[in-house]
């Protein structure tokens, strides 16, 4: 017999049944994928999945997608590619800790924004508006169409032909819960674990980034935000006489995170032995959602959100530029169903197989918010080139 090579691969398969939790998504659960393909050598079905998103385009159209604040305000806030990577990483964290598997996590946690249109929420409530007599317009289900229609990277499928465990994360909060692309996912019960930690973490990430971008760009005062219990009872923790605005807010935002991040795992983990978790079968079967807060930070973390409405997603400078985002894609929506021939090639040949509204929705909603507002000044300045 032939000594092995140390460049053979291990079985993954038992690697991950030896390393994941009884109520981690394996491998061998997979519902696979919808043109099946043969396994690889060496990378697992979800660690493709992850890497394929990576690779495709509306992953790199994160980088210029408002998360609240327009993309180019300044250099250092958030987009949603960095709000994605943060989300990442802390699901990551979450997902090791509680011997989930991390590959199907970090893959739901990277596309869990692919289908949010320029904008940010604005972007999303007129193309909604916009795509009424189509059923509306849904991030959630505008990603999957993205990654099992829009994306063309290969010949021999269209989309990127992902597994099913991550394309059904898309699906479970789509506001239609009647749409007919929703139904066999959710007849399938529960969101997996992994899918319900990126949640949690796209939540709690928000929340706190959404706070430090805010003092960051002086839509809010540190003075003020000594008025919100969450945030006073960290700086307790963490400030140091002396420290300068700046550290204050880098010390309260990191230990927000850190706080919140235990408090989820602990809970979690008495939650999943007090519900006797066992499987994923037991996950899907559960009674409700098995990965969240604790019942003490859920009050506090509801005081946060309530400021951020008030102060941040509500002042004028984050209102002046929704409104700003809105019009663009009113003005873009209306002028290229006026005039579809004006739509560029790849779009324009779609008109055989889709209404045109749909095209047109398709197209508006891959743009980022640099590309919309150059398109719209190529559609409506004389001066600028086409
Ligand atoms: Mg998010």
């Amino acid at each position: 017999m032939s000594e092995p090579s140390p460049f053979d691969p291990p079985d993954w398969l038992d690697r991950e049944d030896a390393v994941l939790a009884p109520y981690a998504m394996r491998t061998r659960l997979s519902r696979g994928r919808r043109y099946p393909e043969p396994s690889h050598p060496y990378r697992t079905l979800f660690q493709r999945d992850r890497e394929r998103l990576v690779h495709c385009t509306a992953f790199r159209r994160l980088m210029h997608k408002t998360q609240v604040i327009v993309a180019q305000t300044n250099d250092h806030h958030r987009t949603r590619l960095t709000h994605t990577l943060e989300v990442a990483q802390i699901s990551r964290t979450i997902a090791r800790r509680l011997a989930l598997n991390e590959d199907l996590t970090e893959a739901i946690a990277l596309s869990h924004d692919l289908g949010h249109p320029p904008f940010g929420h604005a972007g999303e409530d007129t193309l909604n508006e916009l795509l009424r007599d189509l059923g509306g317009f849904d991030h959630n289900l505008h990603a999957l169409r993205t990654v099992d229609v829009l994306e063309e990277r290969y010949a021999d499928f269209p989309g990127l032909n992902l597994s099913w465990e991550v394309r059904e994360a898309f699906v479970h909060h789509a506001k239609n819960r009647n749409a007919a692309e929703v139904q066999p996912y959710l007849e399938a019960g529960q969101p997996l674990l992994e899918a319900q930690v990126v949640d949690a973490a796209d939540s709690l990430t928000y929340d706190t980034h959404d706070v430090d971008d805010a003092v960051g760009l002086g839509l809010i005062s540190l003075e003020k935000l000594d008025g919100v219990e969450f945030w006073r009872q960290a700086a307790q923790n963490v400030v140091r006489p002396g420290a300068s605005p700046e550290l204050i807010r880098h010390s309260v935002v990191r230990y927000l995170i850190d706080w919140q991040v235990r408090d989820l795992l602990q809970h979690t983990l008495d939650w999943l032995k007090k519900e006797r978790i066992c499987s994923v079968n037991d996950v899907r079967q559960a009674p409700g959602l098995i990965i969240g807060c604790s019942p003490e930070i859920a009050p506090l973390k509801a005081e946060l959100e309530y400021f951020l409405h008030k102060h941040v997603y509500e002042h004028y400078r984050v209102l002046r530029m929704k409104q700003k985002g809105r019009r663009i894609l009113q003005a873009l929506y209306r002028e290229f169903i006026r005039q579809p021939e004006l739509l560029p090639t790849r779009f324009a040949r779609r008109r055989h197989d889709d209404p045109v509204e749909r095209v047109v929705g398709d197209y508006l909603a891959g743009m980022t918010d640099r590309y919309a507002q150059q398109e719209y000044l190529r559609l409506f300045h004389p001066t600028v080139d086409v």
